[in-house]
């Protein structure tokens, strides 16, 4: 059966659950302890992608299947072993499934969905760049992913050839920021900058980092929760020359903070890089306040710190994920004042045309004029402040 909506008190439950999918182990022949497959390489070359594989690991029904060959043709589908292995694999509505699982819903793509929502072309100076903000920039070197998010705003882009950028791209890239000096912050971005290797990424970087007006280097990567052996000494060591160094990643329940990612986590902050993490709101994953509460809470416990939440964007195919905005607002009502401040992301929409993101919440204002501001608090009783 394909996830539709349950009841919600059933789906908290089952979404709470975490689950160890030990068929992947049997069929790729490995134990968690594996060289292989702690080996980040191994994972990644022996990612799920085709209907065939994946369901000898988890019970695909005969409209699964057919909707995960019809999707193929529009987008592709990759997961990590990694990733099948904490799926529940009886449960077709398996939150850890639904993000990287294709389905027909995909098919159907809405008059208001584009494949470059975000108009980011338009603020491309050169390939590769986006520079949408004054004093920040985003640079694309990868097309790949451990995984390919259902629900992703590149999605119509991933997976696309070549592993790396040509030495061609990479210097125009590079001479772009070089030669714009009020760039001062480089998201590092893709597909996954993660899924070069070392050597590659480290050339990135060092290129980034002998221009004197970026002072900070940030990298946005998914490793932690869809590849977390991918977060290794080696790439430690590598990154803390370049300090200032920021990650932010993508965790979207609290399914996947496991103990292999929760150890990444952890290996990247006392490798004194900051963790961020950027959650895209999911209709049927992470849409009601008792799973983003405990997602939120787990992650900082892990110390990492929720930074955005996104309204899904408006890109093809994606719209069985997304919620009322009101949903989002309400979740973030109900989480304000019920637990800590520096648990609660700003939750923003990144606004179609190229607008950038644009924060969203809930009001506080009850009235305002010259004399008084009354506010409501989190409990929704009234204060007044003075005016000066
Ligand atoms: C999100 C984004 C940034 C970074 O924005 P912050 O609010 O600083 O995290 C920069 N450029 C583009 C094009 C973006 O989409
Ligand atoms: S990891 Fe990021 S870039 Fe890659 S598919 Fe997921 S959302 Fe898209």
């Amino acid at each position: 059966m394909a996830c539709f909506r349950r009841d919600d008190e059933m789906l908290t439950e089952a979404r709470m659950k975490m689950s160890i999918n030990t068929r992947v182990f049997s069929y790729f022949n490995v134990t968690p302890d594996s060289p292989e497959w702690l080996d980040w390489k191994w994972q990644f070359k022996h990612r799920i992608t085709d209907a065939d594989t994946l369901s000898r690991l988890v019970a695909l029904d005969s409209g699964e299947i057919s909707g995960i060959r019809q999707s193929l043709d529009n987008f592709k589908m990759a997961l990590t072993p990694y990733f099948a292995s904490i799926m529940d694999p009886g449960d077709a509505c398996c939150p850890i499934r639904m993000q990287s699982v294709p389905s027909a819903y995909e098919m159907g793509v809405l008059p208001w969905e584009a494949k470059d929502p975000l108009d980011e072309e338009h603020d491309s100076p050169v390939e590769n760049i986006i520079h949408r903000y004054p004093d920040r920039a985003v640079f694309l070197v990868a097309r790949q992913c451990a995984m390919y998010c259902r629900h992703c705003v590149r999605k119509a882009h991933m997976g696309e050839e070549g592993f790396a950028l040509s030495s061609d791209d990479m210097a125009k890239a590079i001479g772009y920021i070089a030669n714009t000096p009020q760039i001062r912050d480089v998201l590092v971005s893709g597909g996954d900058p993660l899924m070069l290797d070392d050597a590659h990424l480290e050339s990135v970087i060092a290129g980034l980092r002998a221009i004197e007006h970026v002072e900070i280097i940030r990298i946005g990567t998914r490793a932690p929760s869809a590849l977390p052996m991918r977060i290794t000494p080696a790439l430690l060591a590598m990154l803390k020359k370049y300090h200032p160094i920021w990650i932010n990643t993508q965790f979207n329940h609290p399914a996947e903070l496991t103990r292999e990612a929760l150890q990444a986590c952890a290996d990247i902050v006392d490798a004194g890089i900051p963790l961020g993490n950027q959650s895209v709101l999911l209709k049927g994953v992470n849409d009601d306040t008792e799973t983003m509460k405990a997602l939120l809470l787990g992650l900082v416990k892990a110390r990492v710190r929720p930074y955005y939440l996104y309204q899904c964007d408006l890109c093809e195919g994606a719209g069985h994920f997304r919620t009322k905005v009101e949903a989002g607002i309400e979740i973030i009502r109900q989480l304000t004042g019920a637990i800590s401040g520096f648990a609660i992301p700003k939750l923003v929409i990144d606004v179609p045309g190229g607008g950038g993101k644009v924060p969203i919440g809930p009001d506080y204002i009850e009235s305002i004029d010259d004399e008084k501001i009354v506010l409501r608090n989190y409990q929704g009783k009234q204060y007044s402040y003075h005016q000066p």
